[in-house]
């Protein structure tokens, strides 16, 4: 028994060596991903459940990684918000979603949105404020097509400050979104606190909307929170007619997900907005 205690320690040990040497690996490309052009954006769909409109996207970073290929969010995000290289690649994203609405205004497909994804240590510990201004300034776009996402847990750890950051943000004229509301800390009260103009209900309570009473019942409550107090309710992760019908019956406002169509590179997204005929 005590041979096979420390067999299981050695294996548990060098399992923690691999974690963090991966870890180190990740952070040490990163410094080169910006510079050497190996980010770029995708861009999901977000549809209006009543008309069935397009009507804009959510940025999603991705990173083509030079040995590991096509990398996600989950292999390198929370590395780069422990060592701070989020606040560089928050802003990268920012710059770079802002100067495609400008594009795209300029090409004649303005109705479209974008909903930018913000780490919370972009909030609490980057210039947000002044990111945001920088972009909106040197692409020359509409603040009022940007939207920020930001999830509630992060809000959290600073309220007084985060809701100050948040008021000079909105004021400019960009909407902030909270971000897999319901999964969080979730306080309702935030929805008072913050300059809040959109909830995003999280992808965990519409996957089982169909089947599950109570999931049903989190997420009507949701949205006539939501309505009730003038926010904009878009659901994430709606895959199936049969979830996105019970979104639309419940009176949620827009919705994304694979049944619209998965995360797009530039050139698809423009294509998908000029497809024929909307959903
Ligand atoms: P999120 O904000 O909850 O983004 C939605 C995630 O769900 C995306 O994963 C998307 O590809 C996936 N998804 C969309 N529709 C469906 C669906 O119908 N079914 C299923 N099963 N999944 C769906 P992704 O791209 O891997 O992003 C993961 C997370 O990484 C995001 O979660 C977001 O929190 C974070 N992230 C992505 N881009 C950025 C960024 O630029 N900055 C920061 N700070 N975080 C980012
Ligand atoms: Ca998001
Ligand atoms: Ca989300
Ligand atoms: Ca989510």
């Amino acid at each position: 028994a005590k041979s096979d205690g420390r067999k299981a320690f050695r294996f548990y040990s060098a399992d923690m060596t691999e974690q963090a040497r991966e870890r180190l690996a990740i952070e040490t490309a990163l410094r080169h991903a910006l510079t050497r052009g190996e980010l770029w954006l995708a861009f999901q769909p977000r549809h209006d459940l009543v008309s069935g409109r397009l009507v804009g996207a959510e940025v999603l970073v991705r990173w083509e990684h030079p040995t590991q290929g096509l990398l996600l969010p989950g292999r390198f995000i929370a590395v780069a918000e422990s060592t701070g290289q989020i606040e560089q690649i928050g802003a990268w994203v920012l710059d770079e979603a802002c100067r495609q609405l400008k594009r795209w205004e300029q090409a004649g497909i303005p109705e479209i949105g974008l909903a930018v994804n913000v780490s919370g240590r972009q909030v609490l510990q980057g210039n947000l404020i002044e990111t945001v201004q920088a972009a909106l300034e040197r692409t020359g776009c509409r603040p009022d097509r940007l939207e920020l996402e930001i999830t509630e847990g992060f809000l959290i750890r600073g309220p007084e400050a985060s809701r100050v950051i948040l008021e000079r943000i909105r004021d400019m004229g960009v909407r902030i979104a909270i971000d897999d509301f319901g999964t969080g800390y979730s306080s309702l009260s935030y929805l008072k606190q913050f300059p809040i103009g959109t909830i995003k209900i999280d992808r965990s309570f519409v996957r089982d909307i169909t089947l599950d009473p109570n999931d049903q019942a989190i997420v009507t409550a949701i949205v006539a929170l939501g309505r009730s107090l003038g926010l904009r309710v878009v659901a994430e992760g709606v895959e199936t007619p049969e979830q996105m019908a019970f979104l639309g019956e419940c009176g949620c406002h827009e919705a994304q997900g694979f049944l619209y169509s998965k995360p797009l590179n530039v050139r698809e997204f423009l294509g998908y907005c000029k497809r024929p005929g909307d959903r």
